[in-house]
């Protein structure tokens, strides 16, 4: 049953938990937490409630679970498919904002604590400060929480030397849907001791706990790093080029992003003057790291220059300061930014291997040619992980709802073409309410029955982000 009104006896009751500052009720004081980045959902709450401590997300867990109230918990807000806000109403958002501590750092061990509600920069920045790395690095740094990056098991730039979210995290901490606390975080690197269980929440949206602290490793901060844009003749080409530069500059690259160059005009929206350092119509930005004395400059440069030889690169740009190299990332991070500008338009978030993706990128345009004439795609990502976002802007003309409803078949034959070659419709960004039914739709009886199993053993009344990751049709208890 859908709940339409707090009574001022349970909001009284929330308040005894989190406290007169932990409760927003009204629509001003909600408005910012019901909004996506990207302006595509606009969401509905009970209340907003923002918890200061583990105690007080205990007490509010304990309350929702004896008034069968749902929860939607948030980070940054930062998520594109809809897993933070939902639409229909009769649950509460639980924000983990005023969480936001460092607990520790300790560079002996190489590893950092923190509360759910840190902002990831804050982390990379007091580690910078530190003389140690937190590589997680993303475009929505500046706001998205390290509570929220493991819930979704964050990608970013630099997956392809130091991995996902999974891989950098050591240790959890939970608050249960029934308000019991699991402390997951022990320090150690290597605890083989039977189930992982901290991998269960990571990557599940919401949908069986909030996670209050994160424990994650640290790296010795590159004592170099050299930064390279670069233009190539096809898609093809730049696999060949990837598949080189792992070999022959060793474990060193850092980064390898793919711009296909129609993506150029939409960092023009955010800054008009940027101008792409190459033309030609595929361009990577590759950038390799070392904290040892390496000769980094030498090794990137000796390589380009074979690689221009033999015709493999048709141009290229070593970056000759920071400076330089930021403007190059500033292209990277302004084409996504500029596509939120623009307004409505198809994302998508897939992977395929690595050497599939000019199949998929070719398949994917031939597409969009021929059944959405007048739609333009953009096809750009973290190609060293097979990671492609093949998003599609609707023509100019098109009025939005229309826009919408086409995007839906778009986004449709798009699925069809990543699965038709093996691969995963979310390479990063998770499925959150925006795709579940797709992703359900796609298990194998084995895998719900298993998925099934775990949403109810450890969330038995369904309260735990109801809607997202899992379909409401289906019951879970
Ligand atoms: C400009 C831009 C660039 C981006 N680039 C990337 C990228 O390169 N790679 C990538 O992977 N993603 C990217 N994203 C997506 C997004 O930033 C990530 O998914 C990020 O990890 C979300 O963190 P958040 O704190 O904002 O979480 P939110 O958006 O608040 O929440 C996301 C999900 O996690 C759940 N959640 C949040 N906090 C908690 C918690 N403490 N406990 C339990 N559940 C929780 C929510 O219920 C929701 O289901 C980008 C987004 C933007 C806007």
């Amino acid at each position: 049953m859908t709940v339409h009104r707090l009574s001022p006896e349970i909001l009284s009751a929330i308040e005894g938990a989190v406290g007169q500052n932990g409760v927003a009720a009204d629509p001003a004081g909600m408005a910012k937490y019901l909004g996506d980045w990207a302006g595509d959902y606009r969401g509905n709450a009970l209340a907003v409630l923002r918890p200061a401590s583990v105690a007080e997300v205990q007490a509010l867990m304990r309350l929702c679970n004896e008034l069968g109230l749902g929860v939607v918990p948030q980070g940054g807000n930062t998520g594109l498919v809809s897993g933070a806000i939902d639409s229909k109403g009769g649950l509460v958002v639980v924000s983990l904002e005023r969480m936001n501590a460092i607990r520790q750092i300790d560079t002996e061990n190489f590893t950092l604590q923190a509360d759910a509600g840190c902002v990831l920069q804050t982390i990379k920045d007091a580690c910078e400060a530190r003389d140690c790395l937190f590589p997680l690095a993303l475009g929505a740094q500046g706001s998205c929480q390290i509570g929220g990056n493991a819930a979704t098991n964050a990608g970013g730039v630099n997956v392809l030397r130091y991995g996902m979210a999974r891989d950098l995290i050591l240790g959890l901490e939970v608050v249960l849907a029934d308000g019991e606390l699991w402390n997951g975080i022990c320090g150690l690197r290597k605890n083989n001791s039977g189930y992982d269980l901290k991998q269960l929440f990571i990557g599940s949206e919401g949908t069986l706990g909030i996670i209050t602290g994160v424990e994650v490793k640290l790296f010795p901060k590159p004592a170099k790093t050299e930064t390279a844009y670069l233009g190539l003749a096809s898609f093809e080409a730049a696999v060949t080029l990837f598949n080189r530069a792992r070999r022959e500059c060793s474990d060193l690259i850092s980064a390898f992003e793919i711009i296909g160059s129609e993506c150029i005009e939409l960092a023009r929206l955010i800054d008009p003057g940027t101008r792409a350092p190459v033309s030609a119509p595929v361009q990577v930005l590759v950038e390799l790291s070392s904290s040892a004395a390496i000769d980094l400059n030498a090794l990137l440069a000796g390589f380009l220059g074979d690689a221009l030889e033999s015709g493999l690169v048709t141009d290229a740009v070593l970056a000759a300061s920071t400076a330089q190299a930021r403007s190059f990332w500033a292209i990277r991070e302004g084409l996504v930014e500029g596509q939120a500008k623009r307004g409505y338009h198809v994302r998508t978030d897939l992977s395929v291997k690595i050497s599939d993706i000019p199949a998929l990128i070719e398949q994917a345009r031939r597409f969009v040619a021929y059944d959405h004439p007048g739609w333009i795609p953009l096809a750009y990502g973290h190609a060293g992980d097979g990671n492609i976002h093949f998003n599609v802007l609707p023509p100019a003309e098109l009025a939005e709802h229309e826009a919408r409803a086409r995007g839906a078949e778009v986004i449709a034959g798009l699925y069809e073409i990543a699965v038709g070659l093996g691969g995963s419709i979310s390479a990063e960004h998770g499925i959150g309410r925006s795709r579940r039914q797709e992703f359900w739709a796609r298990l194998s009886p084995t895998h719900r029955r298993m998925v099934a199993a775990l949403k109810s053993a450890l969330d038995p009344k369904g309260l735990m982000n109801p809607g997202c990751l899992l379909p409401e049709t289906e019951t879970f208890r």
